[in-house]
């Protein structure tokens, strides 16, 4: 017997690869549509033909959406977008790991544990996977939350996925180095994108502005999360290793200095990444605000392989010890 998540997944697969020859698109861009109709159950692809019609109903019949957990969802809809991935690697389709998302959920979960409501944003949502992760993890608050990207069809892929998980996400398809039309937020998550800000002239309305030449994206995007955040909000985000060893990174203490409290630090497991150079770790910070405070330290770690669960365990209690003596 397969697993739900199997099952699930060779469902996204087999209707992906049918459209994927009706429509001359790509699998990615074919899992998108394919998500599209299991969410309404229906064909809403006028130039199916009849048969592959039959051939997809079908398959769509043979499960029942509502039978699932929104995790077996975003893990079965997380299989079929990184399948797409792999066959059409274009640099910044990237999505968040799945361990990597999973455990920014629990920090999420531990920092906002006195919330009822909250708003979040994530403003490099990419297909969401992050973003449901977080949210599937906050079951018991009421939770508004707001998703923007750049990138058309990562933006269709996070409308699919938040509405087969029947989360209410509002997305935004914009560059999001420019003003956004969202409220400042009670959390901001961000898998950042990595790399040079082509526009030069944006970028100069950012404190971490390259003095010359192109800017850090992963920095304005930074400042700009900073922006959007509420006082006293939480900021959570997946850092490249080498974010302070750059020739600007002065700039970025700074910033950071006067507007957060740096909460924590949490090195990831080199075995998640290529290689040392693509290494990440999960920065967390908290806005500075009338009930905002430093902690007496900083939650510092260098977290252990994820299967490695005695590790793991261990790992948790020293995060729960820090969160009953700082809070
Ligand atoms: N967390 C996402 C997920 O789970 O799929 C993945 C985030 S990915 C590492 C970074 C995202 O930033 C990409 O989806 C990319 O399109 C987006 N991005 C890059 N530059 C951007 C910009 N200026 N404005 C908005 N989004 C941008």
């Amino acid at each position: 017997m397969s697993s739900p998540i199997e099952r699930l997944f060779t469902v996204f697969d087999h209707t992906a690869l049918v459209l994927q020859e009706e429509l001359k698109c790509s699998y990615l861009e074919a899992v998108a549509e394919t998500g599209e109709n299991l969410f309404h159950g229906d064909v809403l692809q006028e130039e199916v033909s009849e048969l592959s019609k039959k051939r997809l109903k079908k398959e769509y019949e043979s499960i029942q959406l509502e039978s699932f957990t929104n995790e077996q969802i975003r893990k079965a809809f997380q299989l079929a977008v990184l399948k797409g991935m792999k066959e059409h690697t274009q640099p910044h389709h990237q999505m968040t790991p799945d361990a990597v998302a999973l455990f920014i959920g629990y920090l999420v979960d531990k920092f906002t544990k006195t919330y009822f409501t909250l708003s979040i944003l994530d403003p490099a949502v990419g297909t969401a996977n992050l973003l449901t992760a977080v949210i599937n993890q906050l079951s018991g608050k009421q939770v508004k939350s707001y998703g923007v990207d750049v990138d058309d069809l990562l933006l269709q892929l996070a409308y699919v996925n938040a509405n087969l998980q029947k989360h209410p996400i509002q997305l935004f398809h914009q560059d999001s180095l420019r003003p956004l039309f969202v409220d400042p937020a009670d959390v901001i998550v961000c898998d950042l994108p990595v790399g040079y800000y082509p526009n030069d002239e944006q970028a100069s309305h950012f404190r971490l502005k390259a003095e010359k030449g192109h800017s850090y994206a992963h920095y304005l995007f930074i400042e700009q999360s900073i922006r959007y955040a509420k006082e006293g909000a939480y900021l959570f985000f997946l850092i490249p290793n080498s974010l302070f060893t750059t020739d600007q990174s002065g700039k970025l203490h700074e910033l950071i200095k006067e507007e957060t409290f740096i909460q924590g630090l949490l090195q990831l497991p080199l075995s998640l990444f290529k290689n040392e150079k693509a290494a990440k770790s999960i920065f967390i910070l908290q806005k500075k605000g009338e009930h905002a405070k430093a902690p007496k330290k900083a939650l510092l770690a260098e977290l252990p392989r994820f299967s490695n669960k005695e590790a793991m365990q261990a790992m948790m209690h020293k995060i729960d010890q820090w969160f009953s003596e700082e809070r």
